[in-house]
């Protein structure tokens, strides 16, 4: 029976604290399970509790609604330590991110815990100075209220649309929060097919009205955490953040499939159809926004060669046959 360790000793914050000497306080402790998507914590709410995940996942959220988490909480770490130790409300939204399981110890619990065991309290410094080096919050807040601020006065003025200026700013420190978090992202160039012709065959205000038209639709059908903005001309580009390649792609055919089916109506008896060519391309920690952008762009001229109204990948790129490519101009 001796030989058993306690199911805690594994958890790092239990580390070199003899949880047998503690087993009679941790009776009185009870679980509590969380279905995916279940809120925790919230900061209008105050918290008495110090909970451990004992199994699965949490996410420390800006808003209830935040896709992109400031942080994730895994097995073995806490929340609502904060309150604890400074007795104010918690500062986000923390729920979790998959169903888990929870080991909720009482504040007037823990005190009593930590004087047993002051290894414990050794433990849970170390947790939370981590937490303060990775430094997620102060981030991803900057970053916010940089964007807000920007957005007043980057924009393009025939579409609204953030311009170039405000995407080299943006898209760079928007990629590195990806990498500070752990998660990826996916870049799409957007280039409209044959545009010329609009020009050509209704005139400049009409393609300048195409344009709008255009702009509009990305801002409704894309998610509110993509980042959009004109590249140029008749060029767009959108960064999505926390967004696998495959899951960008089904985001820019959504979008594709929109333009195709949307016209403009330019008289009383004319629509004009437009399409585009999207080129998508995925990041990885180490990649420039520069990197990024020449390999969405080689997915982008793969797919107008191929006919236009597609999307193509990076990786498409790779599975072409070099003695296919177009020979380079010298
Ligand atoms: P492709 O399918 O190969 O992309 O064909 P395209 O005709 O779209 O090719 P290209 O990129 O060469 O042409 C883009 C055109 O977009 C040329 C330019 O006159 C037009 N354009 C760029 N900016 C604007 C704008 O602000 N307003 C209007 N009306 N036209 C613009
Ligand atoms: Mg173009
Ligand atoms: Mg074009």
């Amino acid at each position: 029976m001796d030989d058993v360790p306690h199911p805690l000793a594994s958890l790092r914050l239990f580390r070199r604290v003899d949880v047998d000497a503690i087993a009679g306080l941790l009776a009185q402790c009870s679980e509590r399970v969380l279905r995916q998507g279940e809120l925790l914590l919230d900061p209008e709410r105050a918290n008495h509790v110090l909970y451990i995940v004992l199994k699965g996942e949490l996410q420390v959220l800006r808003r209830p609604d935040s896709r992109i988490p400031l942080a994730w909480v895994g097995a073995g770490e806490c929340v609502g330590e904060m309150s604890f130790i400074e007795a104010t409300l918690p500062s986000a939204y923390v729920n979790a991110g998959v169903d888990s399981r929870l080991l909720a110890v009482p504040h007037e619990l823990l005190e009593s815990l930590i004087s047993a065991q002051p290894q414990f309290a050794v433990n849970l410094m170390q947790v939370l100075s981590e937490r303060i080096r990775s430094n997620n919050l102060a981030l991803a807040n900057s970053l916010e209220a940089q964007q807000r601020y920007r957005s007043a006065a980057e924009r393009d003025a025939l579409t609204g649309l953030h311009n170039r200026r405000w995407m080299q700013e943006i898209f760079p420190a928007q990629l590195e929060v990806c990498g500070r978090i752990g998660q990826p992202a996916a870049l799409l160039l957007i280039d409209i097919d044959y545009f010329k012709r609009v020009n050509d065959g209704y005139g400049h205000a009409v393609g300048d009205q195409a344009l709008v038209h255009l702009a509009r639709m990305f801002t409704e059908r894309l998610r509110p955490t993509d980042l959009c903005a004109r590249f140029g001309g008749e060029e767009f580009i959108v960064l999505m953040p926390a967004t696998a390649l495959s899951e960008g792609w089904v985001v820019a055919e959504r979008l594709r499939v929109r333009v195709a089916r949307t016209p403009l109506a330019v008289s009383s008896d004319e629509n004009l159809h437009l399409t585009f060519s999207g080129g998508i391309a995925s990041w990885e920690p180490g990649l420039s926004l520069e990197q990024l952008t020449i390999a969405a762009d080689r997915a982008l001229y793969l797919a107008k060669r191929e006919g236009r109204n597609c999307i193509r990948s990076s990786f498409d790129e790779l599975s072409v046959d070099g003695a296919e490519a177009e020979p380079l101009p010298f």
